[in-house]
């Protein structure tokens, strides 16, 4: 039997109501984010809350994120760490990140992050080449689920031991226990899935939270 909750609508938002504190630009960007065609991309404020929190526990200070949209997930981070706290933020998309660019500008965290409009793999490998092994705290990875393995394995030599990486939609709707269910992306979260889980160089938990959150720390 299940020991986790269904969550409601009604519970959700008495979760929500009850833990997010929110912030004003925060807020803005959600504002800004609704109307477009993919706002479904952008976590939710809880799991934004969830990762500040994480940021703050674990003092990180060196992060990357792969895959930034409109800028949501690194805006939480920004606000959450400290002056000297970096983002290298991964994507491709000059149109979504141009809004994230505004709202960090706005909130006052733009020279937190540096944005890298290029193949994540490309920037990753970058930052391993620049000497870059085993000095980053945090990565958050919510990007192309196809290219989750590549990316976990590059943000896995950044990160320093005890550093945290954070993968977003590992329980994809629910589609990942459904053997019927093979499409493209469910097969590679599956793949994902799997793999981490008898990886000997991490541990691990998976969090119903959102879309399925996975945490990944490094030995
Ligand atoms: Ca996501």
């Amino acid at each position: 039997m299940s020991r986790t909750l269904n969550l409601t609508e009604g519970l959700t938002q008495y979760m929500v109501d009850h833990s997010v504190r929110g912030h004003p630009v925060l807020d803005e960007l959600r504002a800004a984010t609704a109307p477009l065609k993919h706002a479904g991309m952008q976590i939710g404020a809880e799991q934004g809350q969830f990762m500040q929190f994480i940021v703050r526990l674990i003092n990180a200070k060196k992060c990357i994120e792969v895959g930034v949209f409109t800028g949501y997930s690194s805006l939480a981070v920004a606000l959450a760490l400290p002056t000297d706290g970096t983002i290298v933020a991964c994507d491709i998309s000059e149109e979504w990140t141009a809004i994230a660019r505004k709202h960090w500008e706005k909130a006052g965290v733009a020279s937190k992050i540096t944005l890298k409009l290029a193949p994540a793999n490309d920037t990753l490998d970058k930052l391993l080449a620049d000497g870059g092994a085993g000095k980053y705290d945090f990565a958050f990875i919510d990007a192309d689920k196809g290219g989750y393995l590549g990316y976990y394995e590059r943000c896995l030599k950044l990160m320093r031991p005890n550093g945290l990486i954070m993968v977003d939609n590992t329980l994809w709707s629910g589609a990942v226990a459904d053997p019927a269910n093979q499409e493209k992306d469910t097969v590679a979260l599956r793949a994902f899935n799997t793999f981490v889980h008898k990886d000997v160089r991490v541990g691990l938990a998976i969090l119903p939270l959102g879309d399925g959150v996975t945490l990944l720390r490094k030995r």
